[in-house]
């Protein structure tokens, strides 16, 4: 049966991609997996509307902060963050401890970048070389306007680096068309996998980048994995079983059609927040940049989530997430990427209405 499982990462797997990983294990210098990898790396090329490279990695989202900073830019290189959320923070936090000088511009969480600050700090940091983005901030529910984000960085001349952990395979992201130079997630979340798959997306002039970065590499090593890719193989042991489970999902969505696969997530979106709001309870996101993979409610004054969380699971099977840091237990998180339906919210809803009425 599927559970009512609304953590906004992981995500519910479905029975097709679970059956996936029960393939047989294969010789990973073959050319069974050779021909199986070729296909996976074109589709997920797709899904990124890009005809640049986009490379797996075993490992979860947090490896592509790291293989962004170590394979496109050399320590001390300033980059501007953007921060608004525990992802956002975490970006530059990643960054400062590889020794990026980070230029770092805080909004109150749950508000959105919109392009105009970016623009000045850039006026305020010249020689930042890269914008550290977060397209969709997990922590406050908010998508921020990326395509719009990156044509700024790209009028500097500027990198653009994106985490797309919990949007990539649920909301729009056009690679190319954006004109991005790196973007990363993670298998667990709109990709409905199990976790364990690092994805990232890497462009022209990243990969010109990459020839000038003097950080040490090797398991991150983003050449290495696009050279040993064209030559069908991986340079260490693929996760061959989650290659397995990504290549299911993606098969899934291709499908269903990516274009359909977003307007579900608008409509799930559209959803949640109607039902929210009819229970009168607040939304963190800024209005206009609300999230269509993930909804951050705030609770009644006096409501701790730790209980409501535990309530929600006990009474009713539902699983949803808390908040971060100061949010921790003055918001729920649910989530609505991947593998779930309109039945799935309402279920939910109807949930979270029962425990806050009772
Ligand atoms: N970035 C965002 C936006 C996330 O939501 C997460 C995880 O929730 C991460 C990065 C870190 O990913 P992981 O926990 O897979 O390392």
């Amino acid at each position: 049966m599927k559970s009512n499982f609304r953590l906004p990462g992981p995500t519910a797997v479905p029975p097709q991609v679970y059956a996936a990983m029960q393939h047989e294990m294969i010789p990973h210098r073959g050319a069974e997996f050779s021909a199986f990898y070729a296909d996976l790396l074109a589709r997920l090329r797709r899904i990124h509307q890009t005809e640049s490279d986009v490379l797996i990695w075993p490992g979860s989202g947090s490896a592509g902060w790291e293989i962004a900073i170590t394979n496109f830019l050399s320590p001390g290189d300033e980059v501007v963050s953007l921060v608004a959320g525990a992802f956002g923070d975490r970006f530059a936090h990643v960054a400062s401890t590889l020794g990026i000088a980070v230029h770092r511009v805080d909004l109150p969480w749950g508000s959105a970048f919109h392009p105009e600050i970016l623009t000045k700090a850039f006026d305020q940091h010249p020689n930042a070389k890269a914008a550290l983005l977060t397209h969709n901030e997990t922590s406050t529910g908010v998508t921020h306007p990326i395509a719009e984000l990156a044509a700024v960085a790209r009028e500097r001349d500027v990198l653009t680096f994106v985490d797309a952990v919990s949007s990539a395979a649920g909301l729009p992201i056009e690679f190319d068309a954006w004109d991005i130079d790196y973007l990363f997630s993670g298998s667990q979340k709109a990709w409905m996998c199990p976790p364990g798959v690092a994805i990232a997306a890497v462009g022209p002039r990243a990969w010109a980048a990459y020839e000038h970065s003097t950080f040490k590499k090797f398991f991150w090593d983003a050449k290495a994995m696009r050279d040993t890719a064209r030559d069908g193989i991986t340079p260490t042991t693929p996760p061959v079983s989650l290659d397995y489970a990504l290549d299911a999902a993606a098969r899934m969505i291709e499908d269903e059609g990516l274009e359909n696969v977003w307007a579900r997530h608008v409509a799930l979106g559209e959803q949640t927040r109607a039902g929210i709001e009819k229970i009168g309870l607040e939304l963190v996101a800024e209005p206009g940049f609300e999230s269509n993979t993930v909804t951050a409610v705030r609770l009644p004054e006096g409501r701790s989530a730790k209980t409501v969380i535990q309530q929600l699971h006990d009474e009713h099977g539902v699983t949803v997430a808390g908040g971060q840091a100061h949010l921790a237990d003055a918001i729920i998180r649910i989530g609505h990427m991947g593998w779930v339906d309109a039945d799935d919210i309402e279920i939910c809803l109807s949930a979270v209405k029962d425990v806050l009425e009772n």
